[in-house]
């Protein structure tokens, strides 16, 4: 079946594309398979000069890339650029560190001689072929922090991307093959979610990552798991975001605006919750809903735009139905709560907060992937603390404080895989990246990134020989 893009600002469609056939699929996997028996003979100064040269030439790109993804998707084209030069920054870092973030590590002498060995170390090898099944949302940036570290390391990628943005797909296939990797170090793959199994079953593949939802995320687990193959799973967040008594309530206001509309309002790791101290909450909630009020929402292509259109009609529809189930359970609504006026043909959403929630509304407990606030009142820190990890997500959290006591207790007892303090959270190629309980498992990025991929191996030298 072709895969087709339509621009979410004009609901046009841009392109269609013809869909890999069986032949098609089984000759990317071959040539992957192939590639890596030559790859990962490589050494870490070869990979990385390719791996510059990629950076160097998406930083010439960034622009051109940066449109095709606005119009695949629908974010704004400011923000677009800025992910590409995000993807620069990991490649050059990935192409510095990753030969001492894999070096050998030797176990104390102590041990060693303990172990019965004359020497002992731990090797970490590469995979094989690794499958990359990716979102939208980032098209650039979710499958640089893979590929980075996964060809660094000696691993080769085929990439399942969405079927929304092939267009950002086949551009990075095409962007490691001008930098000069082999055919085959890493392959797009122009397929339906339908076909994911099939490859993942395959022999040659090794292992496989999946950002997205979380049904996406057990069905590939489910088959990995079937097939004894490991998996990283980056999945959805309802990230917690909490203001108490202590904090500077004007910038926490300010930064909670592009926490949650950052990307449309379509990042995992977008601020979702903002759950805020009593004492400080009348304050907060007039400069944080000034704030959203505030935002120009229009054609994502346009340098001045803050919030374009959600990325799909349907993804929209999701976004009405959670608000309207709230307000019919008697959330109110602070600004927004509708489709903002004269942009009839694009799949907007105006920036929107709600407040006086319970637990028995759906967005509750839901992901909003899209300009949507949940606005909590905490009477306390412990109320803060325990709305904050009522949710089925752990992705990251935020905690606006100047108090070092209460700072400790939310560092200590906040279930996520992260806690930004004083600001928002956002990756960085030298932080791990991942979260706990339905936001997945493993990590992404920094030392432990680059090891998901790896064998790490246990070399151990007696005294037989
Ligand atoms: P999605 O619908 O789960 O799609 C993600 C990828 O999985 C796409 O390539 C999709 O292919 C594929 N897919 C969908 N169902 C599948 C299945 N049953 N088996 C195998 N593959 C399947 O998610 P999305 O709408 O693109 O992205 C939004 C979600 O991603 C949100 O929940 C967001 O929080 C999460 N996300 C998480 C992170 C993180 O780092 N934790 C980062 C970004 C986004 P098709 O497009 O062909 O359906």
């Amino acid at each position: 079946m072709p895969i087709a893009t339509v621009n979410p600002a004009d609901g046009a469609v841009l392109r269609t594309y013809e869909a890999l056939d069986a032949a098609g699929i089984e000759e990317r996997i071959a040539r992957a398979h192939e590639t890596f028996a030559t790859w990962r003979l490589t050494t870490f100064g070869d990979r990385a000069v390719l791996l510059r040269k990629a950076a160097e030439l998406l930083e010439e790109d960034a622009a051109d890339v940066a449109r095709l993804m606005t119009a695949e998707m629908g974010k704004p084209v400011v923000q677009a650029r800025a992910e590409a030069v995000k993807c620069v920054k990991a490649m050059r870092w990935y192409a510095e560190r990753a030969e001492s973030l894999l070096a050998d590590e030797h176990p104390d002498e102590a041990d060693v001689k303990d172990s019965g060995a004359l020497a002992a170390r731990v090797v970490y090898r590469p995979l094989g072929v690794v499958l990359a099944v990716m979102p939208w949302n980032f098209p650039l940036w979710q499958v640089v922090r893979f590929a980075a570290p996964a060809l660094m390391a000696g691993n080769v990628g085929l990439l399942k991307h969405a079927s929304n943005v092939p267009g950002t797909a086949l551009y990075l296939e095409d962007l490691l093959r001008r930098a000069g990797f082999p055919e085959g170090c890493f392959g797009t793959l122009l397929i339906g979610s339908g076909e994911v199994e099939r490859v993942l079953r395959d022999p040659r593949v090794a292992a496989a990552t999946l950002t997205g939802s979380e049904p996406a995320g057990r069905s590939v687990a489910s088959v990995a798991g079937d097939e004894v193959k490991p998996t990283v799973l980056e999945l959805g967040g309802s990230d917690p975001f909490l203001v108490l008594p202590s904090a500077d309530v004007a910038k926490a206001a300010q930064t909670a605006v592009t926490a949650r509309v950052q990307n449309n309002g379509q990042s995992c790791i977008a601020a979702k919750r903002f759950i805020v101290h009593a004492r400080v909450f009348d304050e907060f909630t007039e400069r944080f809903t000034e704030g959203m009020s505030a935002l120009r929402v229009g054609d994502p292509a346009d340098e001045d735009t803050e919030v374009g259109p959600l990325s799909s009609e349907q993804g929209r529809a999701d976004l009405e139905e959670l608000v309207e189930d709230a307000v019919a359970q008697g959330a109110r609504v602070l600004c927004g709560g509708r489709r903002p006026a004269g942009l009839d043909d694009g799949w907007y959403y105006e920036p929107t907060v709600l407040t006086d929630l319970s637990p028995g509304m759906r967005i509750h407990h839901a992901e909003t992937f899209g300009p949507v606030a949940s606005l909590y009142r905490a009477a306390s820190l412990d109320e803060a603390v325990s709305l904050a990890n009522d949710t089925p997500f752990g992705l990251s959290s935020n905690v606006w404080t100047r108090d070092a006591v209460d700072l400790a207790r939310c560092v200590r007892d906040l279930r996520a895989g992260g806690v930004f303090v004083n600001g928002m959270t956002a990756s960085h190629p030298a932080l791990p990246f991942g979260g706990v309980k339905r936001s997945g498992y493993g990590r992404e990025l920094a030392g432990h990134g680059i090891r998901a991929f790896c064998n790490a191996t246990t070399v151990w030298e007696g005294a037989g020989g």
